[in-house]
C-alpha cells in the first residue's frame, strides 16, 4: 500500500510553471514576486503591513529585536511548542519564562501567564497551536493591563480567524511560517504582520544589512542588520499558494471532521479541542491512552509505519530539553505540557488526502490500540 506521510505540501502545476519562468527570468533574489507576495498577504490580512523573510524563526528573532527586547528581559511563552519559539528569546539574550498549556486547546494558559509576570517581563509570545487561536480578548486585555508587547507565533495559523477576523489582521506583531509542512509554503520562508509602520521600517533595516539609501541613492548602514530577505523563486511559490490557502484549510477542516467522527467510536484517545470555522487545523494530534496500553508511543508509531502511515510528534515539552533545564526547569513543572509531550501523536493531515485515507489511519490506529490493551 502507498505510504501516507503525516504531511505533504500541495503544489499546483501553474505555480510550478510560474517558478520555471522566474528561474528563466534572470532575477532570482528579492524582486517583483516578493513585492507581489507581500501585497497579496497584506490584502489577505485586511490591509496590514506585511513583510516576508526567509523563515519564521528569523521572523520571531527580528520581531524581538524590533521591540528592543534583549539582555535582562523576560518573555512569557508556552512550555509546549516547537523549539524555535523559546530559542529565539535566548538568541536575543532574553529569558524565556515558560507557563503550562491547556490540555484541551494545547494553547498557553493565560491565567498562568498573568501569574508569571515580573517587573522584567517585556513581552508574551503565545502560539496558536495547530491553528486554534488563543483567546485573543483575554490575551490583549492582559497585555494592555501590564504594558507588554505581544509577538504572536502564528506559524500554524495562516488562514485561522478569531471571531471572524483573520489572525495577523489585527494585534501587535504576528509571525507566520511558510515551511513546506505549514498550511501554505514558500519552500522555506515566513512573514511578519505589523501594526506600527515605524516598526516595519526598523524591520526593513534589520532584514537586509541595515542598509538604507537617501534620495540621491547614497547608501548608509545605520544598524547591524542581518540577511533575511526571501528569494523571488520562493516568493513565486507563495504567490501561487495564497489563493489556494482558504481551500486547503476548508479541506483540512473536512478531513478533521472525518477524524472526529471515526474517533467517536474509540474514546480511549484524548482528542484536541474542536474549535470552530476559524480553526485552520495545521495538524491533528490526539493523545494516546498510554496508561491503558502495553506498548510505548514508539511501538505505536512503529506499528503505524508498518501500516505505511507516517506519524509525527508535536511537541516534546520544551522545559525538559537540556538547554532549558540549565535555566532551572524540572520534571513536574508543567504537567500538561509533559503529558502532551509524552502521549501526543500527529496523524496524517494534508489537503490532498482523501476520506478513505482518514479511515485507513483510524483503522490501523484502532487495531494497534486494541491489540495492546492491558
Ligand atoms: C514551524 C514553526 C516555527 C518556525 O518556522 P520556520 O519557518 O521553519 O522557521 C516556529 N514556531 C512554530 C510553532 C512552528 O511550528
Amino acid at each position: 500500500m502507498d505510504y501516507l506521510p503525516f504531511t505533504k505540501p500541495t503544489l499546483d502545476e501553474a505555480t510550478i510553471q510560474g517558478v520555471v519562468e522566474v528561474l528563466r527570468s534572470g532575477w532570482l533574489a528579492s524582486g517583483p514576486n516578493v513585492h507581489a507576495l507581500e501585497k497579496a498577504l497584506s490584502e489577505y490580512l485586511d490591509g496590514r503591513i506585511v513583510r516576508t523573510l526567509t523563515s519564521a524563526t528569523g521572523a520571531l528573532e527580528v520581531a524581538l529585536q524590533v521591540c528592543g527586547i534583549g539582555t535582562g528581559d523576560e518573555v512569557i511563552t508556552p512550555a509546549m511548542s516547537f523549539a524555535a519559539t523559546p530559542n529565539v528569546i535566548m538568541r536575543v539574550g532574553a529569558r524565556p519564562v515558560f507557563v503550562d498549556v491547556d490540555l484541551d486547546t494545547r494553547n498557553i494558559d493565560l491565567n498562568q501567564a498573568e501569574a508569571a509576570i515580573t517587573p522584567r517581563t517585556k513581552a508574551i509570545m503565545p502560539v496558536h497551536f495547530s491553528g486554534l487561536p488563543v483567546d485573543m480578548d483575554t490575551l490583549y486585555d492582559l497585555a494592555k493591563r501590564h504594558n507588554l508587547r505581544v509577538i504572536e507565533d502564528a506559524a500554524h495559523a495562516i488562514g485561522s480567524s478569531w471571531q471572524g477576523k483573520k489572525i495577523g489582521s489585527f494585534g501587535d506583531i504576528v509571525s507566520f511560517s511558510f515551511h513546506p509542512n505549514k498550511n501554505m509554503t514558500t519552500i522555506e520562508g515566513g512573514a511578519l504582520s505589523f501594526a506600527d509602520p515605524d516598526e516595519a521600517k526598523r524591520f526593513d533595516l534589520l532584514r537586509f544589512h541595515g542598509i538604507s539609501r537617501d534620495a540621491e541613492g547614497n547608501m548608509d548602514v545605520s544598524v547591524a542588520g542581518g540577511k533575511y530577505n526571501l528569494s523571488d523563486v520562493a516568493a513565486r511559490v507563495g504567490v501561487g499558494q495564497l489563493p489556494l490557502l482558504d481551500g486547503f484549510n476548508t479541506r483540512r477542516r473536512e478531513l478533521v471532521a472525518h477524524y472526529f467522527k471515526h474517533f467517536s467510536t474509540d474514546p480511549a484517545c484524548l482528542l484536541p479541542a474542536r474549535g470552530d470555522e476559524g480553526h485552520s487545523w495545521h495538524m491533528f494530534a490526539p493523545l494516546l491512552p498510554l496508561d491503558q496500553l502495553n506498548i510505548s508511543r514508539k511501538q505505536f508509531i512503529d506499528g503505524m509505519h508498518q501500516h505505511g502511515l507516517g506519524v509525527g510528534i508535536h511537541y516534546p515539552a520544551l522545559h525538559l530539553f537540556s538547554l532549558y533545564r540549565e535555566l532551572g526547569y524540572r520534571e513536574g513543572d508543567f504537567p500538561n505540557a509533559e503529558k502532551i509531550g509524552r502521549e501526543t501523536v500527529t496523524l496524517p493531515l494534508f489537503p490532498a488526502m482523501t476520506t478513505e485515507d482518514v479511515e485507513r489511519v483510524c483503522a490501523a490506529g484502532r487495531t494497534i490500540i486494541q491489540d495492546a490493551k492491558k
